[in-house]
C-alpha cells in the first residue's frame, strides 16, 4: 500500500535547526504538512547563535538568513512544531510510519513569562546551559530549561531555585513527560552536527586558560555584546590567535569541517569593528568551497595575518594572557608569541544522537558517523523507503549549502509521496 500521497500528506522532520526549518517551509509550499520535532527548548539549532560577519559590506555568512527562516516558520500556522521532544519508536505499517514521541511540556509557560531573567540569574548550572537564553526574538519564551542538564531532573528534584525565584509563577518543574503517537507518510532526518570538544586538545588549554574560547563561544559573545571581549575581564583584546581545524583533519577524524570561510570572515568582521585588534590565523591549509570563496579569501587575507602552522602549545602567562608556541614556516625557528585571547575553530562532528537515530530508524551511518557523505550529486534518500536526510546530519556544510540540501530533501520526500514507491528510483 502507498503512503498518503500528495497534498495533505504528513512529514516528520527530526531537528529544528536551519535544515529542519528550511525543509519544513519547502514542504509547506508544496501543500505537505510538516511536524518539526526539536529536542531542545528552542528552534534554530547552532546557526541561530551566530553573529553577522559583515565588514563594510555583506560577507555572505548567511547568519541573518537563519533568523529570517525562523521568523517564517514561527509565523506559519501550517507548520507544526514540538519542542523538548524526542522520537522513541518508529514503525512502518501499510506504507505509513507510526511514531512514538516523548515530549516534556513547556516548563516555562510562555503566556506568563515576562522575560525578566530571574530564573537565569539564580540557576546554579546556568553556565552549563541548564537554563538557556534564546538568541532570537522569534523564540518565545526567551528562557528554556534543558532537561538533560537541570539539577531538578538529574538529581532527584534537588533544586527548584528558578521556580521559587520566578515573580510570575511561570515555572512548573513538577510535570511529567507525555507520550504522543502520530502517523506520518515520510520522515526527514535533520538532526545536525555536534561541535568538536575543544577540551580534547589539552595542549590548547581550553577549560583551564580563561581566555581560550571555542569559535562557537566567540559567535555568542559577538552576537550578544556586538564586539570581541576577553572572558576574564570583559576588556577588548589587542591580539587574538585563531587556531583552525580543532577536532578535524586528524587520524581519528580525517574529514574537513569546511570551516575556513567562516573563521576568516569572523576575523575580518572583528578587524572591521575593532580595528585596533590584530588577528593571526594559524592554519594547516585553506580549503576552498563554493565559487565565491577564492574571491572572498583574497579580499579578507589582506587584513589578517596568516601563519601556516598549527601551534604546539598554548600557556597562560601574566595578566591571563596566552603564550602561543609555534614553528615559523619560513625559517623553521621555534617561536613564542603572546596573545590576549585564543579562539579554537572547532570542527563539525557527527550528531550525538546519530547512533541512536540510526538504530531507531534502521538507516545506515557511514564510517565517519554521519548519515551519508555530503555528495551533492547523490540523493538524500536512505536505506529505508520514505526516510530522507538533510543538512549537516549528512556531513559538514555551511548554512547556504544546508538550506539548499534541505530544499532538495523536501523535494525528494515530495517526489516519494506522489510516485509509486515500488517503481521509484533515484537516477
Ligand atoms: C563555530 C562555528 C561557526 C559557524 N559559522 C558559520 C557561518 O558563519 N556561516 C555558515 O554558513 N556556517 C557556519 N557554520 C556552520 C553551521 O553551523 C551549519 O551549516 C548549520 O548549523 C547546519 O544546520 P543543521 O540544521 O544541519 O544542524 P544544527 O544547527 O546542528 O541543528 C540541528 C538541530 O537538531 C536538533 N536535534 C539533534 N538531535 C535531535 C534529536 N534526536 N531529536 C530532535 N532534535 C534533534 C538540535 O537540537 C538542533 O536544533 C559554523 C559552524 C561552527 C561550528
Amino acid at each position: 500500500m502507498k503512503p498518503n500521497t500528495g497534498k495533505g500528506a504528513k512529514v516528520l522532520i527530526i531537528g529544528g535547526g536551519i535544515a529542519g526549518l528550511s525543509a519544513a517551509t519547502a514542504l509547506c509550499d508544496l501543500g505537505i504538512s510538516p511536524l518539526v520535532l526539536e529536542k531542545s527548548p528552542f528552534l534554530g539549532g547552532h546557526a541561530i547563535q551566530f553573529a553577522c560577519k559583515a565588514t563594510d559590506s555583506c560577507q555572505n555568512c548567511f547568519a541573518c538568513s537563519v533568523e529570517e527562516q525562523l521568523r517564517k516558520v514561527t509565523e506559519n500556522p501550517q507548520i507544526l512544531g514540538t519542542l523538548n521532544s524526542e522520537l522513541k519508536r518508529l514503525t512502518k505499517k501499510d506504507g505509513r510510519f507510526m511514531a512514538v514521541i516523548e515530549r516534556y511540556p513547556a516548563l516555562i509557560d510562555p503566556e506568563r513569562c515576562n522575560n525578566c531573567g530571574e530564573c537565569f540569574k539564580v540557576c546554579p548550572e546556568a553556565d552549563k546551559a541548564a537554563i538557556q537564553e534564546a538568541y532570537s526574538v522569534y523564540n518565545q519564551s526567551r528562557y528554556g530549561i534543558n532537561i538533560d542538564r537541570c539539577l531538578y531532573f538529574a538529581k532527584d528534584k534537588s533544586c527548584n531555585r528558578c521556580q521559587e525565584a520566578c515573580p510570575e509563577n511561570a515555572i512548573a518543574l513538577d510535570q511529567d513527560a507525555e507520550k504522543m503517537e502520530r502517523e506520518f507518510d515520510a520522515v526527514i532526518v535533520a538532526s545536525g552536527f555536534t561541535p568538536a570538544d575543544p577540551a580534547e586538545k589539552d595542549q590548547f588549554g581550553y577549560g583551564t586558560h580563561k581566555n581560550v574560547v571555542s569559535a562557537l563561544e566567540l559567535e555568542r559573545i559577538l552576537r550578544s555584546r556586538g564586539k570581541a571581549i576577553r572572558p576574564s575581564d570583559e576588556k577588548e583584546p589587542k591580539k587574538i590567535a585563531f587556531i583552525q581545524c580543532v577536532g578535524s583533519r586528524e587520524r581519528k577524524r580525517p574529514f574537513c569541517s569546511r570551516a575556513c570561510a567562516y573563521a576568516l570572515r569572523m576575523a575580518a568582521a572583528i578587524r572591521a569593528r575593532q580595528p585596533d585588534i590584530e588577528t593571526t590565523t594559524f592554519y594547516i591549509d585553506i580549503q576552498s568551497f563554493g565559487k565565491e570563496f577564492l574571491k572572498t579569501y583574497k579580499a579578507l587575507k589582506a587584513d589578517i595575518r596568516m601563519v601556516r602552522m598549527i601551534p604546539g602549545d598554548v600557556y597562560q602567562v601574566e595578566g591571563d594572557r596566552l603564550c602561543v608556541s609555534f614553528m615559523d614556516h619560513a625559517t623553521h625557528q621555534a617561536l613564542d608569541e603572546v596573545f590576549d585571547m585564543a579562539v579554537l575553530s572547532v570542527g563539525l562532528m557527527p550528531g550525538k544522537d546519530n547512533k541512536v537515530l540510526s538504530e531507531l530508524l534502521r538507516i545506515d551511518l557511514d564510517e565517519t558517523g554521519f548519515f551519508s557523505p555530503p555528495d551533492h550529486t547523490a540523493g538524500r534518500e536512505t536505506t529505508q523507503d520514505g526516510i530522507f536526510v538533510a543538512g549537516t546530519a549528512r556531513g559538514p556544510m555551511d548554512i547556504a549549502d544546508t538550506i539548499a540540501d534541505a530544499g532538495k530533501a523536501a523535494w525528494e520526500a515530495a517526489r516519494y509521496l506522489i510516485t509509486d514507491t515500488t517503481s521509484w528510483r533515484y537516477p
